[in-house]
Order: structure tokens, then sequence, then C-alpha cells
């Protein structure tokens, strides 16, 4: 039996966007548990798809101790500030050290890590907290890590950890699974005493996130071959799209590779490079204006039978924060029935609906909250339908089991367009959210989700027909759009584009 200690700390960061993730978003978590310290840990991850729960189940089905260290995760936002980074970092720091003086001590370490947070002082965060940790627990404890699919993996994260695997599925419905990978990567370091032959490799070309759902191409051929290569030559592959929202040195797209055989590990390493270098024109994305996105799907959907628009530029997934109002303002001039869009984050609008109460009539300022500039709020009268305390825990296939605390929700009506308002930034990414005031989503005749790609693990399913909608917000779908800084040199800003 082996000592293991569990920790992690998880943002994506979106440099361009307008807000930062301060120690109080961390606190709330936005969709996420929230900070969470020693045993309480695991009462808090219990159930849910999320990577440190995979991995304590795998390490308990074998019987290992578990040392619970600090866990935090926010929504996606701009950068962390230093005063929360070093807070839940040196959180875990301190238990670290702890274990590690105690006369037992620690056999191995398994972080929760997204791999693409940029804070304040750091432009690659987690190689820092990888650093960090390497240099509590020395050269001779396995450090091993799971990743977000959106990490941009710097030479720092794969130089300070033994091992790290990342997620194979957008929308991320194999969060606990790829804890659980983790994990016994970290197992297999402590059976044999051995460590892996690491490799890494970094693209030069950015993609933009609706293009890399891998329910569709290129991603779904992609993560097939990922597979048949691990088992063809036994060895550890991952491939990670990257975030391309992070001005920093090393954003953009990777694969990495663990194995015992140099050889075998090299040839599978080159197969999967081959192959997404060769699928650069694939991932370029058809998007649409809000216009056109709008009347296509009043055309195509039916209640029954939805369209879903995904307002990707708005994604509080992505650093949005949920609150432009282009794709609202589109619905209310074309007259769209039957038609409900979420989430919409405005804190004030939601109080003023539970002080209104359920049926009031009234006029509201919707939206624009981050003051953006060129974004402005939705001036109409809108009727109070249902009003919600944003409680309920989540149905679909990516956060089945995440219990939510959105603050105060309302649902709003002006026509036949309604709107779910919320209080907590989080993703339009589940049934549940929508089902807490009242919408059933089937019965819709098309839905605007503040979303990239993760809505489509609950709606494609229901949906007639999916359009990406380009409606102005801070988390661009087209990476070349951005004022980059600090990318490296020889980086093409999106498929088959022009280099920086
Ligand atoms: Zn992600």
């Amino acid at each position: 039996m082996a000592r293991i200690a569990i920790g992690g700390m998880q943002h994506e960061t979106n440099t361009f966007a307008p807000t930062k993730a301060s120690y109080l978003a961390f606190e709330q978590g936005g969709g996420w548990p929230g900070i969470q310290r020693g045993d309480a840990l695991f009462a808090a991850l219990e159930g849910a798809n999320i990577p440190a729960q995979g991995a304590i189940e795998a390490f308990r089905a074998q019987g290992h101790q578990l040392l619970p260290l600090t866990w935090a995760a926010a929504s996606p936002s701009a950068h962390v500030t230093q005063d929360a980074f070093e807070s839940i970092v040196g959180d875990i720091e301190r238990g670290l050290r702890d274990a590690v003086d105690r006369a037992e001590g620690v056999d191995a370490v398994y972080l929760d890590l997204h791999g693409a947070m940029v804070t304040e002082d750091h432009e690659d965060g987690e190689g820092e907290i990888l650093r960090r940790v390497r240099s509590i627990v020395g050269a001779r404890v396995p450090v091993v890590a799971s990743l977000d699919l959106h990490a941009n993996v710097t030479k720092a994260m794969v130089e300070h950890a033994d091992a790290m695997s990342i997620y194979r599925t957008y929308p991320h419905v194999d969060m606990a699974e790829t804890g659980a990978r983790a994990a016994f990567l970290a197992m297999q370091m402590l059976a044999t005493g051995k460590r892996p032959i690491k490799r890494h490799h970094a693209f030069s070309y950015l993609t933009g996130i609706p293009s890399q759902c891998t329910f569709i191409e290129p991603g779904k051929s992609l993560y097939e071959l990922l597979g048949r290569l691990e088992q063809q030559h036994g060895c550890y592959l991952s491939f990670a799209p990257g975030f391309p929202m992070a001005d920093i040195h090393e954003c953009g797209m990777s694969v990495i590779a663990y194995g015992f055989d140099a050889g075998k590990l090299d040839q599978a390493m080159n197969a999967m490079v081959d192959a997404v270098e060769s699928a650069e024109k694939d991932f370029a994305l058809e998007l649409f204006t809000p216009q056109d996105a709008i009347q296509r799907a009043m055309q195509l959907g039916s209640p029954g039978r939805p369209v879903i628009i995904a307002d990707t530029q708005d994604n509080p997934g992505a650093g949005g924060n949920g609150d432009t109002t282009g794709m609202l303002e589109a619905l209310l001039a074309l007259k769209a029935q039957d038609a409900c869009l979420g989430l919409l984050i405005d804190p004030l609008a939601a109080e003023r609906a539970h002080e209104a109460g359920q049926g009031a009539s009234l006029a509201f300022e919707l939206g624009a909250t981050s003051g953006l500039a060129g974004h402005q709020a939705v001036r109409r009268r809108f009727t109070v339908e249902r009003l919600g305390d944003g409680r309920f825990t989540c149905t679909g296939p990516m956060f089945k089991g995440f219990r939510m605390q959105l603050g105060k929700m309302a649902l709003l009506r002006h026509e036949g367009v309604r709107v779910a308002v919320a209080s907590i930034k989080c993703q339009a990414a589940d049934q549940a959210m929508f089902r807490h005031l009242g919408v059933e989503p089937i019965q819709q005749r098309l839905m605007v989700l503040k979303s990239s790609v993760h809505f489509r693990a609950d709606f494609q399913p229901i949906a007639a027909a999916v359009i990406v909608a380009r409606s102005p917000g801070p988390a661009l779908a087209d990476p070349a759009e951005f004022a980059w800084t600090k990318l490296r040199p020889g980086v093409r800003l999106h498929p088959l584009g022009k280099a920086i």
C-alpha cells in the first residue's frame, strides 16, 4: 500500500477576457465544487465527473492510502490573481511538505490540473505548480497530472511531471476517466520502480475551439487513431488541441507520449504528429452571423426538434462573462418564436426579478454588465415567468453529478423569446440548467446557448441541427483576431493562415 498525495488547481485562462479570477472566483467555483481542503475534498467530489474523483477511485481500488491536499477550480476568465494563486498553491505546498516530513512520507503525487492557467506573475501556471511540487518531493517520488484537452502543454510541465494524461473528448465526458488514467501511470511507476521515457511535440498552427470538438472531424478520427497507436505500440499518447486564447509563448496544440521502449514510443509519436499536421485544413470552421443563424434555425427547428445555436464568442467556459447581448437583440429583432437563450449572467436583473415576483412585468436593462466597449444592455419589458434559487444537480453526460450553485435565477419572457438569467457565471451545457426554470429544451423551436462545444454532450441528441454563430464577444472563434504579443514566432494563427 502506497501513500498518495492528491491535490489540484484548475483554471483555463483567456488572457484577452474582461475579468480576472480572484480567490472568490475559486471559492464560488462557477459550477465546480469550490475550494476543498483535506478530507472535505472526498465528499465534495464524490459522484462527479471530475479528474481527481477518477484518480481517487482508481487509487482506492488498489488499496492505496490517500493524503488529500487542497483542490480548487474556477470558471475560465482572464488571469488568475497572484493572491489567489499563492493562497491555493501555498496550501498545496504546505500540505505536501507536512506529509513529506512525517515518518511515513509520500510515495507519489497526483495533481488535477488544467494546463492553460496564466497568472498575473506566471505565464505557465501549471509549470510553476509542478516545479514547486517537484522541489518538495524530490526526484525519487513519481509526480503525475491529468490535464484538460485545452492544455497548452509547456516544456516546464513535461520536465517536472513524470507523466501527464489529457482528456480525449470535447465535450469533456472523460474527465474522471482521465484522472484514473493518470493514477494508473503513477501506480505503474510504483509497481515497477521505473520512470517512462517522455516525448513532447508542439505544433505550429492554432485552431479555434469550436473546431476542436471530438464529435466532428478531424477530432473524431485523430482520437480514434490515438487509441489505435497506443494499443499497437504499448505506450501512452495524449493530444491537446490547446487553448488558443492564452497569449503566452508556448500557446498551442501538442502531442505528448510516455512509454518504456524508445523505438516504439517514437513510432507512435511520429504517426500521431504526422496525422495532426495533415489535418490542418480540416480544422477550418463555418461560422454564421447572428441573423443568418437565427433565420436558419427558425426554418429548420420545431418544438420537439429544436435547432441549437452556439453563441461561442461569449462562452463562459472560454473566458466570456455570459453577458453579451448580440444574439438576444437579434432574436428580438427577428421576432423569433418558441426561442430560449441562456445562460445570461446578470445578478442585478436576477435580483430585480426576485423582488418583483413571478408573473410581474417590468422594464429591464439586461446584460452587458462587463463594460466591454461596444456592448449595450437590452432594454425591453419582460415578464418574470419563473424564479429559481440556482441550486440543482446536473444530469447530462458531461456535468453529471455536478451540484450547481448559480445564485438567484429567473426566466424572463418578451414575446416569443425567453431568457434564462443566472447570477454566477457558468457555461450552458446541461439541460438541467433550463429545467430548473421550467423550460424543457426539446419543446423549444430554437435555443441559443452560451457555450462553444460542451453543450453538444447533452443537447446534440435532441437537436435538428447545431449552428455556430459569431456574435461579438471576448472568446473569439478565430484566434487570428486576437492581438497576440507573446506567442512564439512562426505559429500560424489559424489553420493554413498567416504566421505571427
Ligand atoms: Zn477544456
